[in-house]
């Protein structure tokens, strides 16, 4: 392996040939020059590189990979980087002789370290109580309470943090706040029972360094620590002169810098090996439950070290040195007790990629199958329909709208099961580009149906179309849970002869009696909205039905490929002409008044507002409760003089839709609502969007909700009420007042909040990562999401990675928590 490993001088003549010959991607005997750069930067760095740099030595690896890909001007830009990148590298790796401070005594390797341990072999998956490290009664608690099984879940039980006791520092050199190791010898050592506690017993050490010196206490509470022959052994313990290490965080008392609670250990020598499993090392932390400490865990873990051969490696070692990949085992092993900080990012970084790669590998290898095994119909694209509907629609599509329709046809004049995810800002247009796919199914013979999560969305939906369908003499019908039963049997009876060609509907279209004769398309608004089974009970009334999914909640990269790596995704990324931004103010408790002066003026002028009240499930009484308040509290003080409507979603369908209905004629200019409105509601004439409380909401909920105006031509604004103190709050509301782009924000949404706020609902169908942070780890999914595409190009059964593939199997099921795998 050895031998393979190129040298990094060679990478310099590499680089310093390519730009020679113009950036041409030479080609050389084994590989063409970027294969080669690649290569050579997936492997480690060369002894010695700084951190930072090593990170950057990575990205090198990456950035080769695509290389070819590249414009001549990037492809030299980019090689004069890695030029200047080796060279200074060089310069700091042969100039800088080993520091010279007194070194770290070598810590034993924590791996077959303890004393404790049996002899016996232990396998993977014994279980955990075989281990001496565990026992019996906590094999009881850690299998009751953490779910620890095996050796192997043990080993896979990854630390959520680290402590770094790795790094030695000078006494006069300590700094509050940090954790760190320190060696000096003893200078005086004390212990006794404290003068105003006679419960408590205070242990006292002072050491020095060549530098300075530094006290160090331990406290023990309980009358058994009191007693004068355990209070002696402990000083006879440190006698003076001898080395001692102590590791903790630095912390300022009234007498100086202390270490708190500090780990300390008597060294033989100043070269003697630690024994502790704490002091100098990178300290793992690992998640805990009630009544387990976090010694009983590391103790188990490092038990469960002594199997750590068996574990087998399932990368193929061509794929670990592209992407620059640590061995599993070297992660395992590292992830729980690093030699260092770097060797722990390192093993951070394959267990990461890990975690993307088989998600990715499983959404892939999914789509291949399906694509093997279901065919659907196919509809054509020029018919009638179709050419008559472009021609009554009262406007132009965008080009991006134009590009989204034909991306669909063709999904859908193919036999393969179309699975798209259209997203689009709100007031994109998705509506219409739905109806083309609708169209093509229709204009084929087939039926199609159309799901949205709220009878308001349902309803508007059916209002927009059945107004289309007329001028094109096409029967369509809603079905919803207040469609009446007379209605109902009547729409079940023409969609079972087939002579109703479109249902528009709720979750009522996925209940039993609902059934097709040829359901050929299903269309999902807001799809997120709906939970994997619900998704699938629609499917099922037709044979591998073509699906469009809709989205106005637009989600980073990171966020669509981990919940929809299985779907094609089309963004609809422009807004029809004519709209104009939204005026979007953060107003604080006190500048009230400024808001409803604007409403006051709009409203005079013949516009409408909306009031609306965040609802957090939790305490959905209180909440409904505080804008039925203020309902009140404007209809009587503030703006007796207008009309003024109330929605939310405890109130009945029927009330609900004529508080709507008011609302959109115009006989309530105002309207105080919960977030019932937030999906799709469209009332072009609105132009004031009034959020109370608006802290609590994510900021691409408010996007949202902000796009509930502005949908007109006149101008209109967005209020963002937030009397929160703290700056973060207004800091994060105030990206609103600088975007309008939904994908900007939902990122922003994703730093600030994390992924469950983007989604802005409980049941989001995100995997469980155990390390993986969608936030953090954005570049190493695109490696891990690159990696499992080229797989699949290869070898689209797996059939020669079987190890992968077994892997496969185990992971993906564990990460969905099956539900994906129907
Ligand atoms: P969303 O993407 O939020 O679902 P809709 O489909 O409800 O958006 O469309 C928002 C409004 O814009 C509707 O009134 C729709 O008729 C209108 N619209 C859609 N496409 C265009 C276009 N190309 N030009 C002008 N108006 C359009
Ligand atoms: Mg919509």
């Amino acid at each position: 392996m050895n031998s393979e490993i190129p040298d990094w001088v060679r990478l310099q003549k590499a680089l310093s040939i390519e730009a020679q010959r113009g950036f041409t991607d030479l080609a050389g005997n084994q590989y063409r020059f970027s294969e080669f750069l690649c290569l050579s930067f997936g492997q480690a760095p060369p002894v010695g590189t700084p951190g930072s740099e090593r990170r950057r030595w990575q990205e090198f690896a990456l950035r080769f990979a695509r290389y070819s890909q590249l414009p001549p001007a990037q492809r030299q830009s980019l090689v004069l980087e890695a030029r200047r990148f080796l060279y200074d590298l060089r310069q700091t790796l042969e100039s800088s002789p080993e520091l010279s401070q007194p070194k770290l005594p070598r810590t034993k390797p924590a791996i077959g370290n303890s004393k404790t341990a049996s002899d016996r072999f232990v396998s993977l998956d014994d279980p955990i109580g075989t281990l001496a490290e565990v026992g019996r009664i906590r094999e009881k608690s850690l299998e009751e309470r953490l779910g620890l099984r095996t050796v192997r879940d043990l080993l896979f039980y990854y630390p959520r943090d680290h402590i770094d006791y790795a790094r030695q520092v000078n006494i006069a050199h300590l700094v509050a706040g940090e954790t760190v190791t320190v060696i000096g010898t003893v200078r005086r050592c004390n212990c006794f029972t404290s003068p105003k506690n006679s419960k408590l017993t205070i242990f006292e050490l002072l050491i020095r360094d060549k530098t300075g010196q530094i006290k160090l206490n331990r406290f023990f509470a309980g009358t058994r620590f009191t007693n004068r022959g355990w209070q002696e052994n402990q000083k006879r313990q440190y006698p003076l002169g001898s080395v001692v290490a102590a590791s903790g965080l630095v912390r300022k008392n009234k007498y100086g810098l202390t270490l708190e609670d500090p780990e300390i250990e008597v060294l033989d020598s100043l070269g003697a090996s630690i024994e502790s499993l704490k002091i100098g090392r990178v300290l793992p932390v690992y998640p805990l439950s009630e009544g387990i400490t976090a010694d009983v865990v590391r103790k188990a873990v490092i038990g469960a070290m002594g199997a750590i051969s068996q574990i087998k490696e399932p990368l193929p070692v061509s794929l670990r040195n592209q992407y620059g990949l640590l061995g599993l085992k070297d992660a395992i092993a590292n992830i729980h007790f690093p030699t260092d900080a770097d060797t722990l990012g390192y093993a951070r970084r394959r267990l990461v990629f890990d975690e993307f790669f088989y998600l990715q590998l499983g959404f892939l290898h999914r789509r291949h199958q399906q694509r093997q095994t279901e065919t659907s119909a196919i509809f054509t694209p020029s018919g009638q329909l179709i050419e008559k509907f472009n021609q009554i629609i009262p406007f132009s599509l965008t080009n991006a709208q134009k590009r989204v329709v034909s991306e669909i046809l063709a999904d859908l004049n193919s036999s393969t099961p179309m699975n798209r995810l259209v997203q689009g800002d709100v007031g994109s247009g998705k509506t219409i580009v739905a109806v083309f796919a609708i169209l093509a199914a229709i204009q084929s013979g087939y039926q199609a149906a159309m799901m949205a999560p709220t009878e308001v969305l349902a309803e508007q939906h059916y209002r927009k179309i059945v107004s289309w369908f007329n001028l094109l003499h096409l029967p369509v019908e809603l079905l919803t849970g207040s469609t009446k039963v007379s209605k109902r049997r009547e729409i079940h009876a023409q969609l079972q002869t087939g002579e109703l060609p479109l249902l528009i509907g709720t979750h009522a279209l996925i209940q039993d009696p609902v059934n097709f004769r040829r359901l050929g398309l299903v269309v999902i608004d807001e799809q997120h909205r709906f939970g994997v089974q619900q998704r699938a009970r629609l499917l099922s009334k037709g044979q591998s039905p073509h699906v469009l999914s809709m989205t106005a909640t637009p989600i980073p990269r990171t966020l669509a490929l981990t919940m929809h790596g299985d779907l094609d995704v089309s963004q609809i990324d422009q807004l029809p002409p004519g709209r104009q931004p939204i005026q979007t103010t953060v107003l604080s408790g006190r500048e009230r008044s400024q808001a409803y002066e604007l409403i006051r003026r709009e409203v005079a002028q013949g516009r409408q507002a909306y009031v609306i009240f965040p609802v957090i499930e939790e305490s959905e009484k209180l909440d409904v409760r505080a804008a039925v308040d203020e309902y009140q509290r404007l209809r009587e003080t503030i703006f007796p003089d207008f009309q003024i409507g109330l929605l939310h979603g405890r109130m009945n369908s029927q009330d609900k839709e004529a508080a709507l209905n008011a609302f959109r004629d115009n006989q309530t200019p105002i309207i105080v609502a919960t977030t019932v409105i937030e999906v799709g509601v469209d009332v072009p004439n609105a132009t004031v969007m009034l959020v109370e409380n608006a802290e609590r909401f994510g900021l691409s909920q408010l996007h949202q909700l902000r796009g509930r105006v502005g949908r007109g031509s006149h101008k209109s604004y967005c209020l963002l009420m937030s009397s929160s103190k703290t700056p973060d709050a207004h800091q994060r509301l105030s990206v609103l007042e600088q975007s309008q782009d939904g994908f900007f924000i939902s990122e922003m949404d994703l730093r600030f909040r994390g992924p469950g706020e983007i989604l802005g609902t409980r049941q989001v169908g995100l995997p469980d990562f155990a390390l993986a942070s969608l936030a953090e780890d954005r570049e190493v999914l695109e490696l891990a999401r690159d990696a499992a595409e080229k797989i699949m190009m290869r070898d689209p059964t797996l059939k020669e990675m079987p190890s992968i593939k077994k892997e496969l199997e185990i992971r993906y099921q564990r990460l969905l928590g099956g539900n994906i795998l129907t």
